[in-house]
């Protein structure tokens, strides 16, 4: 860690808003479990933020995007088409169901998994697409909706990275059949570790309801028909939740200042790629501020960190993609494919300090860092 001036975390959430009173409550009460009254109000109010009518809280993102792929009862034969740039998270869920995923590479410019290569991927197996938020600017999901919909295929729409953003005036995550968020501290809203699965369908959330709870049965409580899993999200969690859901306008403003702010500072600088501030259809909320070094440069992502780190910078690589994960080439997965965009997007990107309790300060030291590390 560098001398005297203070390091800069790549995030830091702000938790000063009502989350220690509603803590407080849950201790006060003795509701420390996954019954209490926090998390009904933050299941409603992520709903209708969303505007779907059910939401299903759980433990994290990824047994959000379990219980989904869970819930559309896909398995051995099915195919499901997703970015090849994202999270382990996405593919696992398909490849932990038995079921197969087929990728997409990423657009070069919004780095979202390219739209126009969707069609070319459906095949008579393929039963969902999953599209990924990615950084901050959505998917374009129109075109998403209207192939799956001549298709007759679902689409479970992980929107980890979009809360509170929107796509042509919609709430991302309330687009696709199922939507999926994380509460992991550096997204959003946070609740330290957590998940939500909304949709529509009173079956789906009726599935993954029960899935969250072993799929215990009503009637006769310890005999199982399907096997679940405990995703019970606690009362306590649901109550950061709720306070940060208080707090979320506040949040995405602060963001889009930030993403403004590096922007400005950061813009015309030889041999970065900055991310787009819009598209038709989005505007960036800059859930955390990516660049791209140019392949020109011999200045590698890792490299850049490194140096960044000795200046009292925090910074993340990009997610590295799918067809290059040694834990899925083993599996005999991605054999042979290439997916440019995101092979760039893995080797050349990286991001800077983002959270939201970031000041200007912190914003004009992390881009003047970056500035005199380039060649
Ligand atoms: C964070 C994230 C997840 C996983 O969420 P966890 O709560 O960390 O399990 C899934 N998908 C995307 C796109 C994410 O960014």
């Amino acid at each position: 860690m560098p001398n005297s001036v203070s390091f800069i975390p790549v995030n830091e959430p702000l938790l000063d808003g009502n989350e220690q009173r509603y803590l407080a409550q849950c201790i006060e009460t003795g509701w420390i479990s996954s019954e209490g009254p926090f998390v009904d109000r933050f299941e409603k109010a992520m709903a209708e933020r969303v505007g779907r009518r059910h939401a299903v809280a759980v433990t994290n993102g990824t047994a959000a995007l379990e219980a989904a792929v869970a819930a559309l009862g896909l398995g051995p034969g099915d195919e499901v088409i997703l970015p090849a740039f994202t999270i382990i998270s996405c593919a696992a869920a398909v490849v932990r169901a038995g079921a197969t995923p087929v990728l997409v590479d990423s657009d070069p410019l919004t780095w979202n998994m390219d739209v126009t290569q969707l069609a070319s991927r459906i095949t008579p197996r393929t039963r969902a697409i999953m599209p990924v938020h990615i950084y901050g600017l959505p998917v374009d999901m129109e075109p998403v909706m209207a192939l799956a919909e001549r298709h007759g295929l679902a689409v479970i729409e992980d929107a980890a990275e979009a809360i509170g953003q929107t796509c042509t005036g919609r709430p991302c995550g309330g687009i696709g059949h199922l939507g999926v968020f994380s509460f992991y501290p550096n997204k959003h809203v946070t609740t330290g570790e957590g998940g939500m699965i909304v949709t529509d369908d009173p079956a789906l959330a009726e599935c993954c309801r029960s899935l969250r709870n072993l799929c215990f049965q009503p009637a006769r409580r310890f005999v199982h028909e399907t096997l679940g899993w405990n995703l019970r999200m606690t009362n306590m969690q649901a109550a950061l939740g709720v306070a940060q859901l208080e707090r979320l306008d506040e949040f995405l403003e602060r963001k889009r200042r930030m993403g403004a702010l590096y922007t400005r500072l950061l813009r015309g600088v030889p041999g970065l790629q900055l991310p787009l501030g819009n598209t038709a259809y989005a505007d960036n909320d800059y859930w955390v501020f990516g660049v791209l070094l140019d392949e020109g440069l011999t200045l590698t992502a890792e490299e850049a960190a490194r140096r960044l780190h000795q200046l009292g910078i925090g910074t993340r690589p990009f997610f590295w993609p799918m067809h290059e994960q040694p834990v899925f080439t083993r599996m005999g997965l991605f054999q042979g494919e290439r997916h440019p965009h995101a092979e760039r997007l893995a080797r050349r990107g990286f991001y800077l300090p983002s959270g939201v309790a970031l000041r200007e300060e912190h914003i004009e030291r992390a881009a003047k860092a970056l500035v005199s590390i380039l060649p």
